[in-house]
């Protein structure tokens, strides 16, 4: 047992998938547009400037509660939080304090081993983000660009409920899945549409808590997992050698793979929360969070659940998941087909042609047009008319040019012959050739049928059933 516990909270900003900002009607995808081309007054914070709530993100604030299984509050509140930084030209940002939108969650991690790690929600709140400073290097001056000013976030807080680097990796992960699942997020990591801070902390006392860190700004589950990793070593060392944990905020040096402090407590901001007098509360009716908890898309539980009982491994839902067009492809599959077809295309979806998407020489738009052609590919397989092996010859040609799969099949002459009429000659012919095996084979020695089916597949020009030859030899045998 190691002899400090770790805690971890993590807090998780999330870009909400709105065409214009949270109070202002200026485009939002700001991840091609040249730096302050998607701005408006109130992005400037001009005087005189009101903002106007996006309706849209509130939906998309409801589709979040009901993913994180949290209650939706009917009532909430904005309220300003004053910083003072080049890229909040207001002077504050507009956020929520005291009663946020979404409150009391759960999400339940699941790992690929099918342990969950279960997580409390404390809150999830609406906000506008702020600008971007760049400050060039070696230059007198610095940049800001106010494309992101105002792009709506929802940031979600979780209770301490995590003890472990690779829970903390989960949680994450299963956040990213069910902001993408439930549409609030297109939950792109390389444009930062979600953010993490990880706050750890150790105790010797699993019942009380140390003194926390804070490292700001995580961009990848992994960096989630080695921040975490990273504070705990460092935290234990620094008990060790008898010295104490300081509270403060730090940054994650992604090269170096450390944290680095950025700012101690004694520095800690007066936010000076006051209620935004400018836009009124957000009442929601409970009927429009009926409706839309009616209109969900499936997610990760459920789907979960589907592809559990068409018997996919646990390891493959989880692979299935993590690519949201498979994972509907494969809902496809289950929702109209039987166990063995499921599993057969489950097979494909999580190996080979997860493998060519990943080499970019396939897209799962591709496999989603090939639907019906994969389901008679796998009747093939089952028939004998094909084995698994040709089955992934035919498979990306029949994707990328849309042919029928006998059409390949027959053409690379890659049909199996199961067919007892023309395959009688050839066993006879082997058999006479192989006496004794053939008389191996009789007193039950089970290493010689493998051998003879391969003298039939050697002469059939490997055309031949294997599995149908192995039984005509032991029914010519037993003659
Ligand atoms: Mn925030």
């Amino acid at each position: 047992m190691p002899k400090y516990f770790p805690t971890i909270g993590i807090e998780c900003h999330v870009q909400l998938k709105t065409k214009t900002k949270l109070f202002d009607g200026v485009d939002n995808d700001a991840r091609d547009a040249a730096p302050n081309t998607l701005i408006g007054p109130l992005c400037f914070g001009l005087p005189g400037t009101l903002p106007v709530l996006n309706s849209k993100a509130v939906e998309l604030c409801i589709r979040a509660g009901i993913a994180l299984n949290a209650e939706v509050a009917t009532y909430s509140k904005f309220d300003r939080k004053h910083y003072f930084y080049p890229d909040l030209p207001k002077g504050y940002q507009i956020t929520q304090f005291d009663e946020p939108i979404v409150l009391n969650g759960r999400v339940d991690a699941v790992l690929a081993s099918g342990e969950i790690v279960s997580v409390r929600v404390e809150r999830a709140h609406l906000e506008e983000d702020a600008g971007k400073s760049t400050h060039p290097e070696g230059a007198d001056y610095s940049l800001v660009d106010l494309n992101r000013a105002g792009t709506p976030l929802l940031e979600i807080v979780s209770f301490p409920d995590i003890h472990s680097a690779a829970h903390a990796k989960a949680y994450a992960r299963e956040l990213y899945l069910l902001m993408r699942y439930a549409g609030v997020s297109d939950a792109d990591l390389f444009y930062g549409n979600m953010r993490f801070d990880v706050n750890v902390s150790i105790c010797e006392d699993p019942s009380r808590l140390g003194t926390r860190s804070e490292t700001k700004n995580l961009n990848s589950f992994r960096s989630v997992e080695k921040a975490v990793e990273y504070e705990i070593k460092r935290q234990t060392e620094l008990l060790e050698k008898g010295e104490k944990v300081v509270q403060e905020t730090r940054g994650w040096d992604d090269a170096k793979q450390k944290t680095f402090s950025q700012r101690s407590k004694e520095d800690a901001h007066d936010y000076r929360y006051f209620p935004e007098p400018d836009i009124p509360p957000v009442e929601i009716a409970p009927e429009t969070i009926e409706s839309i908890r009616n209109e969900m898309p499936s997610l990760p539980s459920g789907l979960r659940e589907e592809f559990a009982k068409a018997g996919l491994a646990q390891s493959q839902i989880e692979t299935l998941l993590d690519a949201p067009e498979a994972a509907e492809i494969m809902r496809l599959i289950v929702a109209g087909h039987d166990q063995k077809t499921a599993r057969t295309i489950g097979n494909w979806l999580t190996g080979e042609l997860q493998r060519l998407v990943a080499a970019e020489e396939l897209s799962w738009v591709k496999v989603a047009d090939s639907i019906n052609r994969l389901v008679k590919l796998a009747s093939m397989i089952d028939d004998g008319s094909l084995s698994s092996s040709a089955a992934k010859t035919v498979i990306v040609e029949m994707i990328m040019k849309g042919t029928d799969p006998e059409d390949i099949a027959k053409s690379s002459n890659l049909l199996q012959v199961s067919d007892e009429s023309e395959l009688v000659g050839i066993i006879e012919q082997v058999i006479s050739n192989n006496s004794k095996a053939a008389d191996d084979v009789k007193r039950g020695e089970v290493k010689a049928i493998g051998f003879l089916v391969g003298q039939v597949m050697r002469l059939s020009s490997g055309q031949a059933n294997p599995s149908v030859v192995a039984e005509l030899i032991r029914k010519q045998l037993a003659d």
